[in-house]
């Protein structure tokens, strides 16, 4: 069985003794096929020690930092193939899909390679002169859920390293290879300790959080762990960015072309088999479209083809591990008991793997856990509503605050319903649809600060003013 190893102060380092490595099963068999290392306490602390040492000449030279990263965009490039059949196996998503973040982790790297990092004059004249430049804080602690490992961890480190921080990366204990891959093949261009990968339980995670020589955290994952994460950076107040999950609705108002957005509708819902934190999560529909909706979704959803990753007819691949799909079932089953109608789906797979179908859901209400709780599975709850002021009351009625979405022909009266919606986002007639060109952020319980783009850049950097009297 293959071991893999972390990146430590530019070495390739596996567990300290060799029991103490954990196994990495694929969510489509249920079995293990690689082990990963179990990072101890004095690993970890080295890996921080290494990025403190490695900042001391990494915040310098900016023109190096941006040679570096394109120069790792190449390599990344390269590996792509290899990384992404290891992110297949590990996480369930289908093979070109998990191309395909491997390929959007390389294009992040690349366009954030070429952002210009601020730097502004707000007073120059007789009287004094003030220049504000925005510097790294020193070694940032990322931490990445299961869902997207390889993209998320990029989203973090690509802006983190360009602003002249260096970066200690834990992955998800479920899906860590890509990200070890990742880290090796990254230290094969950056110099040793700028970028360090270990790997281990939630233990290491809040280790690493309470490590007083970390000062940045970028955090990815579940609300509750957030929390967590937030306490741990109280301690020394390092600053912290959260993005956390999400229940996001959809509205689709009287007067949406149902047949145009169903299947983009679809797809926003069940994409990576529903794990994503800006999955369209519920439904509301005006009730004279309910039934022409309800049937074309459940249509989408009995002809998608479920399988394994590899096959490459696989459109959805299983959940990713064992406590994912207990959740999923807890949920459907509590709203079955309780008297929802199953259109499609609604029962795990018969087979081996954490299989579970598209399933759509009507006669639900907004108090079932299916409908109030972020679901991250591929169950969507469809419900009707007579008045938008209704939909919109009961999609903001909620401590998330990720995304939504309005779906009609009338733009302006959509914008007008977007408007009153809470949330760090709303789209209008699509969904998870991201983008470098603006801020994404949770509202609420959903989140602290802002990622992608030129704010993700900005989360990594802090003022620094100097402000000279000229009088
Ligand atoms: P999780 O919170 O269980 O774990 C996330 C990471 O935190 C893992 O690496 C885990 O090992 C680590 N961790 C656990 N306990 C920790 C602690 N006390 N201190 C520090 N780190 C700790 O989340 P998950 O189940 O891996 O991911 C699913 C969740 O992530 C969903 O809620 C989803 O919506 C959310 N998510 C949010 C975004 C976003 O950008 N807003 C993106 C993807 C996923």
């Amino acid at each position: 069985m293959s071991e893999y190893a972390m990146s430590i102060n530019g070495k390739q380092v596996r567990s300290e003794a060799a029991e103490d490595s954990f196994a990495v099963l694929n969510p489509a068999t249920e079995e293990a096929f690689a082990r990963a290392p179990e990072c101890s306490e004095s690993q970890l602390w080295a890996a921080v020690e290494a990025a403190q040492r490695a900042f001391g000449s990494w915040r310098r030279d900016e023109d190096a930092r941006r040679k570096a990263l394109l120069t790792a965009a190449e390599r990344l490039a390269e590996k792509t193939p290899e990384i992404a059949r290891t992110l297949c196996l590990e996480q369930g998503k289908p093979l070109a899909q998990a191309t395909g973040e491997l390929l959007s982790a390389v294009a992040q790297l690349k366009a954030t390679a070429g952002m210009p990092i601020p730097r502004e004059v707000t007073q120059d004249d007789a009287k004094a002169k003030i220049e504000i430049t925005y510097r790294p804080f020193g070694v940032v602690a990322a931490i990445t859920p299961w869902n997207f490992p390889v993209l998320i961890a990029m989203s973090k480190i690509a802006p983190a390293l360009l602003g002249g921080n260096t970066v200690v990366l834990k992955p998800s204990p479920y899906t860590p290879l890509a990200t070890l891959a990742l880290g090796e093949v990254l230290n094969s261009v950056l110099p040793a300790g700028v970028l360090n990968v270990v790997s281990g339980g939630n233990d290491l995670g809040g280790q690493l959080t309470s490590h007083p020589l970390v000062r940045k955290i970028s955090f990815t994952g579940s609300i509750g762990t957030g929390k967590k994460v937030a306490q741990a950076a109280a301690t020394d107040l390092k600053r912290v960015t959260l993005e956390l999950g999400g229940n996001d609705p959809a509205i689709v108002l009287p007067d949406a072309d149902v047949q145009a957005l169903a299947a983009r509708l679809y797809w926003s819902t069940f994409f990576n088999c529903g794990q994503i934190c800006l999955a369209v999560k519920r439904i509301y529909v005006h009730e004279t479209l309910f039934e022409p909706l309800t049937a074309a979704l459940t249509k989408l959803a009995q002809s998608t083809v479920v399988g394994e990753g590899l096959d490459p007819k696989t459109q959805v691949g299983p959940l990713n591990n064992a406590m994912q799909l207990e959740r999923v079932i807890a949920l459907t089953d509590d709203a079955k008991r309780r008297g929802a109608r199953v259109h499609a789906g609604g029962e795990r797979l018969g087979r081996k793997g954490y299989f579970y179908p598209p399933t759509v859901l009507s006669n639900v209400t907004d108090d079932m856990l299916i409908v109030a709780e972020e679901q991250f599975g591929p169950v969507l709850p469809v419900l009707p509503y007579r008045d938008v002021e209704d939909a919109v009351q009961r999609a903001n009625a909620t401590h998330f605050g990720l995304g939504a979405s309005v779906w009609g022909r009338d733009l302006a009266r959509a914008a007008e319903v977007a408007e009153q919606i809470d949330s760090g986002t709303v789209w209008i007639n699509q969904h998870v649809a991201l983008t470098h060109k603006a801020p994404f952020t949770g509202a609420k319980q959903s989140g602290i600060g802002r990622a992608s783009g030129r704010w993700a850049l900005e989360s990594f950097l802090q003022e620094h003013v100097i402000n000279t009297n000229r009088g």
